[in-house]
């Protein structure tokens, strides 16, 4: 049952101020936020909710995506295989807030791994991706962070990873650009060099191409 934004900013002498994350404090903070910025969450019946809904957006969008687990046991169970060409998996869908305006990112990413004696199953490289792209993270960091899991828990000849990212705080504010894709990649190893970069890239490109233009 969600409350409403008035009566969540009465009940201020409840509050545990000290307690972080705590969706009644998050609640309040919003109310604050609307109270602020002049809008009357009293009588206008569209945002009475809306510190209740917001607080459960931000704390479910800022929680830990490994949620008590770390990247081996998402990735786990690995086998002790080796298969001589890189395995990989595009059009993971993801979404993320950017730490610089709160504000979603959407996108899709690529992920390869060139095998040596580890391979893990397939359903566990998306879950990898939505793993770390919870809570608020550059783009940037994303993309090193995935990498970085891959090769210390697969330990493979190679990894890369390929991410096209749709930026709401470019396209809603600032430049107004909707036509803009932020790029990140990363390549380590075998992956580094052709012909494996190359053919991922064209993977990567496959994956992006999801598009709608
Ligand atoms: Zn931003």
């Amino acid at each position: 049952m969600r409350r409403d934004g008035a009566e969540i900013l009465e009940n201020e002498d409840n509050i545990d101020f000290e307690d972080t994350r705590n969706i009644e404090l998050v609640e309040f903070r919003v109310a604050q936020l609307l109270d602020a910025l002049g809008q009357d969450i009293d009588s206008n019946e569209h945002i009475r909710q809306t510190p209740s809904r917001v607080a459960s957006f931000l704390l479910e969008s800022t929680a830990n995506g490994f949620d008590g687990k770390d990247a081996e046991s998402i990735l786990d169970p690995i086998w002790p295989e080796t298969y001589p060409e890189p395995t990989t998996i595009g059009g993971i869908k993801f979404s993320s807030l950017c730490p610089h305006h709160l504000i979603p990112f959407v996108g899709y990413a690529t992920i390869g791994y060139h095998s040596n004696k580890k391979v893990v199953g397939l359903s566990k490289l998306p879950r990898l991706v939505h793993a770390h792209s919870k809570g608020l993270i550059l783009q940037e960091k994303l993309t090193v962070d995935i990498v970085d899991s891959l090769v210390k828990i697969l330990e493979p000849k190679g990894a890369a990873v390929h991410i096209e990212a749709e930026h709401s705080c470019m396209t809603i504010r600032g430049v107004k650009d909707r036509e803009t894709l932020t790029t990140t990649s990363r390549f380590v190893g075998s992956m580094q060099k052709d012909p494996f970069r190359s053919e991922f890239l064209v993977i990567a490109r496959r994956g992006g191409s999801r598009w709608e233009r």
